[in-house]
């Protein structure tokens, strides 16, 4: 099994150095392109593309908190395992 430790300071939060297991996962078919869920990550995960109208999701950065999927409307955002790339 594959495990990241994150160490970085993100917007004030310490990261601790416990293995992020769940990451956030996008299915670009389920966005609606709303951009609700970039305010709401703490770890600026997120990137929108303002020319191709794009949401990019750095999993490095993401630690599974699960902020971002109980705010998507449509459910294009889910927890899913970290896998090894
Ligand atoms: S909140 Fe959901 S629908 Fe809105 S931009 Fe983010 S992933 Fe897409
Ligand atoms: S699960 Fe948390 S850290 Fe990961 S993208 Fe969503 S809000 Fe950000």
């Amino acid at each position: 099994m594959f495990l990241s430790l994150n160490q970085q300071e993100t917007n004030g939060i310490r990261m601790s150095n416990v293995p992020i297991k769940m990451i956030a996962r996008l299915d670009e078919t389920l966005c609606n392109g709303c951009r609700l869920c970039l305010p709401v990550c703490n770890f600026n995960t997120f990137l929108w593309i303002r020319s191709d109208n794009e949401l990019l999701l750095d999993h490095w950065a993401c630690n599974g908190c699960e902020t971002c999927v109980t705010t998507c409307p449509t459910e294009a955002l889910s927890l899913q395992p970290r896998v090894k790339v």
